[in-house]
């Protein structure tokens, strides 16, 4: 799609050459917002806010002491909280909730001088590959209306893909910033376990949780992770240092592909000749390539499901409609509270996960389900880690199909779990996932998305690596 600006550096150069303004810029996205409302990307706009922003880090551009982010215009998915702002996790629950706080990586964003333009509608508590479990509708694709933009960050990348704002913010537990960037054609990330502050993201999953970009460019993608990662008391499970995002490789990569990948039943004809170019394309810039083994696909998603409902379920109590969001008004007593709170707040999808979450906890089920699931767990991540003793890069397809019809798998839960067969590998592993726009599906001219993995902190390779193929979508 036509964008105004596919960089930050694009937009400095424009703003400097005095073509535009911040402030017209702000407009521009604005206008956008409010021509595209059919899509239902956006929950809120914070247009007055925005301007007068807008306005002052103008001011400081022309006085040469603005943030690396100045002309950053950005949206936020909705389980990103910021202060004195609504948030909702796209649930009924939390009507009425207000923060009281800013996210850590929100209030490192700021201090850059990024504007915040609105928050984006998504999966209710990011349960979902599709964005139709969303208590205020579903989010359309931007580029055919009748299919799916990919969930749970539906908004975000949505937003990103019909130009409301130059980047976003998703979070990504199981390929939720990923398999929508894939499906809309933009970047997206899913940082190193541990190398994103978790503080002020409302928590899913919290072991596989991780909030990352959605960009037009790796240029955007790197800067916005540099500003954002590294250490913060406020979260116990962070990595120690902050990985180095420029780190170049000293020479040509050795890849890995997963033959399984490539060659399983679920993969569309088109995916499958994408990937198959990419490879052919890898080669011929020097880099090796070869096919290896990896015999636990099958077990992924079923191992990913047992865990993440199970922390959810956990996650989840916190909604109990005594503290903060929806209390049922017919409620007389404690229980009824707790009850009729939740019954009335969440949603089908969220109820089945704490459900099901509940049930792989409950003491006679716990080592048949979750105490197994950790350790096939522990099998895929050492698995995985051993894998880069040989090679520095993973490649999968994203997906395994391009952006599918709205409705086709909103009745098939299984179905809906299995776009996530590529993706949840990173998340069991703990190790970074990035989504690069690679090719268009010949005959939809949906995107098709390529997936780089890399050992833990080492982004700075993907980025190099995408960057080899930055025009080529
Ligand atoms: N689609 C996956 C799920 O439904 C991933 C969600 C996510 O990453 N937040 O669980």
């Amino acid at each position: 799609m036509t964008k105004r600006f596919s960089s930050l550096l694009e937009v400095r150069s424009a703003i400097d050459a005095n073509q535009i303004t911040l402030p017209q810029l702000v407009d521009h996205y604005l206008d956008r917002i409010s021509t595209q409302q059919q899509l239902n990307a956006i929950l809120e706009v914070f247009s007055d806010e925005a301007k007068t922003q807008a306005q002052l880090i103008q001011d400081k551009i022309k006085q040469g002491n603005a943030g690396k982010l100045a002309g950053m215009v950005m949206a936020i998915k909705d389980n990103i909280v910021y202060k004195d702002h609504p948030a909702s996790a796209a649930s009924k629950i939390l009507s009425g909730f207000t923060s009281l706080f800013s996210a850590t990586v929100v209030e490192r964003l700021l201090a850059e001088d990024a504007i915040i333009i609105a928050r984006t509608n998504c999966d209710e508590f990011a349960m979902g590959a599709s964005n139709e479990n969303s208590a205020f509708g579903p989010v359309l694709n931007a580029l055919d209306n009748s299919r799916v933009p990919g969930g749970s960050s539906g908004g975000s990348a949505v937003a990103v893909q019909a130009d409301m704002c130059l980047a976003s913010l998703g979070s990504d537990t199981g390929g939720s910033i990923r398999q929508p960037a894939a499906f809309t054609g933009s970047y997206g990330l899913y940082p190193s376990y541990g190398s994103m502050s978790r503080w002020g993201l409302i928590a899913f999953a919290s072991s596989f949780d991780q909030i990352g970009p959605f960009t037009s460019s790796v240029s955007d993608m790197q800067l916005l992770m540099e500003v954002m990662a590294g250490p913060d008391a406020h979260d116990a499970t962070m990595l120690q240092t902050k990985p180095d995002y420029a780190k170049a490789s000293k020479g040509p990569l050795k890849i890995a592909y997963i033959k399984d990948c490539i060659e399983h039943p679920g993969i569309e004809a088109e995916v499958k000749q994408a990937t198959e170019a990419f490879i052919a394309e890898l080669k011929g810039k020097g880099h090796t390539v070869e096919g290896i083994d990896f015999p636990y696909l099958d077990s992924m998603v079923p191992c990913y499901q047992i865990l993440t409902t199970a922390e959810a379920s956990s996650n989840l109590s916190r909604f109990s409609g005594l503290t903060y969001g929806h209390r049922s008004s017919q409620a007389t007593d404690l229980e009824s509270t707790y009850k009729l709170s939740r019954t009335e707040g969440f949603g089908p999808e969220v109820k089945r996960r704490i459900m099901l979450g509940t049930f792989v906890l409950t003491s006679d089920y716990f080592d048949t389900y979750y105490t197994k699931a950790q350790k096939v767990r522990q099998l895929i991540r050492q698995k995985t880690l051993d894998i880069f003793k040989n090679f520095d890069v993973i490649i999968t397809p994203t997906t395994s199909t391009v952006a599918f019809k709205v409705g086709e798998k909103s009745n098939d839960p299984i179905a809906m779990y299995l776009a996530d067969l590529f993706t949840v590998q990173a998340n069991l592993a703990g190790i970074p996932g990035l989504s690069i726009p690679y090719a268009t599906h010949p005959g939809n001219q949906m995107p098709i998305g390529m997936q780089l993995m890399s050992n833990i902190s080492n982004e700075g390779l993907l980025f190099e690596l995408a960057k080899q193929f930055e025009s080529k979508a």
